[in-house]
Order: C-alpha cells, then structure tokens, then sequence
C-alpha cells in the first residue's frame, strides 16, 4: 500500500470567531480561503486559512464553538499544532507576536530545528518551526497579508499527540499508515512519512499516568492526513478497517472526500484527498470573500447566514504590546 503523503489539514476549536480571524489572517497573515459551515451543525462557521491557493498540507482549519469549555489536556489528543516558517524567521515573528501582545514561550531546538511556541486566543498550542523549502506540496504568497512574503507561513510542518500506551499508536502509525520512526529526544517519539521535514512530522509522547484529554475551546479536533485521490483513500480505509478499526464510509467534502477514524489511542484522524480543491466552488482570486454552502446546504442559506455572525475580512488589528501613547507621554 502507499502510504500517506504528509498532513492535509488540521481542524481545530476555537471560541469566537472574529477573534479567531483576526489572529490567523490579521497576525499571522494567513489566507481565509474559505468561509463556510460545519457541514455537521449549520449553524457554526467552518474557517479555513492556508496558503494562497490553499494547497493541501497548508491549511488550518477551526469551528468557532465559543460556547464549548476550554479543552482539558490529558492522553488521546493532538495538543499542537506546528507551522513551518521560513529559515531565519523566527525573530521577525518573535517581535512580531509580542507586538500583537501573543503569549510566546521561549525558542526550542526540536530534533535540530528551531521552533517558536506560542498560544492562540483560545488557548491553542501553536509552534513555528524554522524550515527549508520543500517540494512535497506546494506554496503560492499571499500578496495582500500583513506578512511580507520572506516570513510567511509556508503551511502545516507537523502536530503533537499525548498517548497513553505510545506503543500501540506507534504500530498503528508504522505498520498500517506508512510511517517511520525516526527517534527520540526528551520525551517524544518522532513519526515521519518519505523523508519527513516540513508537513510529514508527528511527534508523540507517552504520558500513562495524564487523564483522557477532552475537547474544547483551544484544542485540536482532528488531523487530516492526504491521499493522492479516491483509490488511494479507499486503499488506506480498507488496511484500517483490516485491523478492526472503524473507518467512516467516504463523506464528500466538496473540496476533497473524507474518511475518518479514531487511531488506537483514541486521536481522531482524517483521510482527505488532494482535490478537487478550494478553487472548485469559488474564483481563485475571491476565496473566503462570501459564504460558501455545499450544494446539499444551499435551500437553507438564508436562514444559515442569518445565525452566524457577520465578520470583518480583512481584520482590523492593533498592535497591543507596544506602549501607548498615554505612556509614552
Ligand atoms: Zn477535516
């Protein structure tokens, strides 16, 4: 079987959602390039911030669910998120958040790379890890972002799980998904798929003795991993469902077909293929402008957008972390 081919996307819960706007467009200068609903509950956004063109492997995703407690941390759950950033960024960003008054930690090495971790809004564990370009997905500028181009996000580098039994995850991983074990360090396992590097990474820890983690505001709801189309992602659901996993049918996305499953150690994963794309229901140059209804949801549109709130795009964003004119006098 061949394996995945890296991450496709990651969805994550937020709390409201202009403030989870103004944060992923407004100061991180990533691309809405699509604005529609949970397919699920009609009634909650569905965001999407990627690259330009929303490559796949570029894109993160949230449902704005504000009335959600924030999430708990334990076992069965990906706590972060990683970004690549272009080699020699970091300071630009570290300046950049503190500017924008954004909980940073201090810089790490993680398995040789240099990696920024911070906190979205909503609690959302977030790292920008330093890379070199690569070619395994593809990356087109955001000309309009607040970004400039030299430091924009480059799309998703990898994500943490925490694990209660590592092993039982790991055979998952490596015997049915394709991936490699890569080593050690401190506390975490490195998982890769080809080569790894940026968008092929998962790293997972052990921890025995956490509780189960539960979803919240500021936790990751699930990691989408890309097949290269529909008879690659059927190959993939049927080695899954081999060993007695219970994968879901194959649910069309209308920006690419999903088949979801929950790993051994209960992290609920993704399969998505790699189009048709975001480009297939809106104009390239108009991606995340106006509301974007799946077919099946286009009867109930009024009443669809009369339940959401209505969102500022671009985002208006003021630095915080610098002083005010007040004390500067
Ligand atoms: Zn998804």
């Amino acid at each position: 079987m061949k394996s995945l081919t890296g991450l496709h996307h990651v969805t994550a819960i937020a709390g409201p959602a202009q403030e989870n706007l103004d944060f992923y467009a407004g100061i991180l200068g990533m691309r809405l390039v699509k604005k529609s609903v949970n397919q699920d509950d009609p009634g909650t956004y569905h965001l999407f911030y990627a690259d330009a063109a929303g490559h796949p492997g570029t894109d993160l995703t949230f449902f704005p669910w504000s009335h959600m407690a924030p999430s708990r941390l334990g076992h069965g759950l990906a706590t972060e998120v990683q970004l690549t950033v272009p080699l020699g960024s970091l300071d630009f960003w570290g300046e950049r958040l503190a500017r924008y008054g954004v909980t940073v930690g201090a810089v790490e090495t993680r398995f040789g790379d240099r990696v920024l971790p911070l906190a979205d809004p909503h609690g959302l564990q977030v790292a920008l890890v330093e890379a070199a370009e690569v070619t395994t997905r593809g990356f087109e500028p955001w000309t309009q972002s607040p970004v400039p181009v030299a430091r924009q996000i480059r799309g998703l580098h990898g994500a943490r799980t925490w694990q209660r039994d590592r092993a039982a995850s790991g055979w998952f991983l490596t015997s049915v998904l394709g991936f490699t074990e890569q080593r050690t360090e401190h506390d975490w396992t490195r998982y890769v798929l080809g080569e790894g590097g940026p968008g092929r990474v998962l790293d997972v820890r052990e921890t025995p003795d956490a509780h189960r983690g539960a979803w919240g505001t500021g936790s990751i709801h699930h990691l989408a991993w890309r097949v290269d189309d529909e008879a690659h992602e059927l190959e993939v659901r049927s080695a899954i469902e081999t060993i007695g996993l219970r994968p879901t049918p194959v649910i069309d996305r209308f920006w690419f077909k999903s088949v979801y499953f929950k790993e051994p150690g209960g992290v609920l994963f993704e399969l998505a293929t790699d189009g048709p794309g975001f480009a297939v229901d809106e104009e390239a140059a108009h991606l995340g402008e106006s509301l974007v209804l799946p077919p099946w949801l286009e009867s109930q549109r009024a009443a669809i957008e009369r339940g959401v709130p209505a969102l500022t795009y671009p985002p208006v964003v003021e630095p915080s972390g610098s002083p005010s004119a007040s004390e500067i006098r």
